[in-house]
């Protein structure tokens, strides 16, 4: 099968195309036919080894397709059946790739390979971010970075949908004017703009009770001087590069504030958690609440060209490797 594997970390010219042997589902596990394949930012992580892996590595966590066979013990899938799955092992940006049959779900009528590809992923993290990790309530003011993005785009959808007034920044203005047509309220052009000083203009002074950044280094002074007191600094991503370290004293003089830095696993750690997570993500996509906006498709042999994208600030919405 065709495959997509690294050598080395590196820029995106280390995604080389590979002819494999198809992989063999072990027990526990079903082998995926990937129809669509999504892109995330965490794969840049892991092509360039800020998040390291053991090489030589596949790349790629999230994809949907058909069951092509299952493995010993499995009986949560049967052959031919849809499966998306958004977890380890890492490998998706392949034609086939076996993953554990407990952490996929089964997307319903309605729910086709592309729509899972660019939703599951990205959905569940919304999803935890907006109903768990801080339980967003109607009125609450909150900001959401990078909106026009893959997670924002779904994030600003879900808090109007919870009743949210949602203040989003953007790269340019075409992103800008893409995030209001989503919803949102109040759009901050970040790379010019006082975001600090923007959302305490917007909040009457007061800030916001919750900020979600995945930009890290660059908006993380912008992020901590725009909540409210005692409000969640939500840091969940790195896409300008990590954020600094800061004293805890810092907390207290940004208004008694807390910091949390969540990653996806530790809010969907049993097969109960993914279900549940999927199938409220499933619902507000099937209301029409949310939209999967993809944005743009590349062949999986594009891959360079996609991480180039992505990297670039070039990408709106979600991302899908076709194989
Ligand atoms: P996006 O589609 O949102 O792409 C990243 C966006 O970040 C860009 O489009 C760009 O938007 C913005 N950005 C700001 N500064 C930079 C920069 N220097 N270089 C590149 N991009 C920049 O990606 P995803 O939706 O896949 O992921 C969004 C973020 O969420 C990532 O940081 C990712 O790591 C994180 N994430 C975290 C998870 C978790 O569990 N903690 C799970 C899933 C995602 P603009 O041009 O508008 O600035």
């Amino acid at each position: 099968m065709r495959a997509i594997q690294i050598d080395a970390t590196g820029g995106p010219e280390v995604l080389k195309l590979v002819d494999i042997p198809a992989p063999e589902p072990k027990p526990g596990q079903i082998l995926v036919r990937n129809q669509a394949i999504g892109l995330n930012f965490i794969d840049t992580y892991h092509r360039s080894g800020l998040y390291p892996l053991k090489l030589p590595s596949g790349l790629g966590m999230e994809g949907a397709g058909v069951v092509e066979a299952v493995g010993e013990g499995v009986t949560r899938f049967s052959v031919g059946d849809l499966a998306a799955y958004a977890s380890g092992p890492i490998g998706a940006y392949a034609e086939l790739h076996a993953v554990n049959a407990e952490r996929a779900v089964k997307p319903p009528a309605g729910i086709d390979a592309s729509v899972a590809a660019g939703a599951l992923l990205k959905g569940m993290t919304a999803e935890f971010l907006l109903r768990r990790c801080y339980e967003v309530k109607p009125g609450d003011h909150i900001l959401v970075h990078a909106a026009a993005g893959g997670v924002g785009s779904i994030l600003v959808q879900w808090g109007k949908a919870l009743g949210a007034v949602v203040i989003a920044t953007a790269g340019s203005q075409d992103k800008a004017d893409r995030a209001k047509a989503l919803g949102a309220d109040h759009v901050i052009l970040y790379r010019d703009a006082d975001v600090a000083a923007e959302v305490r203009r917007i909040t009457n002074r007061v800030g916001v009770p919750v900020a979600y950044d995945s930009v890290g280094a660059a908006t993380f002074e912008g992020t901590l001087g725009s909540l409210a007191k005692r409000g969640l600094f939500v840091s969940f991503g790195n896409a300008s590069g990590p954020p600094p370290a800061i004293a805890p004293a810092r907390l207290m003089q940004a208004g008694s504030v807390f910091l949390t830095r969540p990653t996806m696993g530790d809010y969907l750690l049993t097969t109960d958690e993914l279900d549940a997570s999927a199938a409220a993500l499933f619902a507000v996509i099937a209301s029409g609440q949310v939209k999967i906006d993809i944005g743009q498709t590349f062949p999986l042999s594009e891959a360079r060209k996609a991480h180039e994208a992505m990297e670039g600030r070039d990408t709106v919405g979600a991302s899908l490797l076709i194989p």
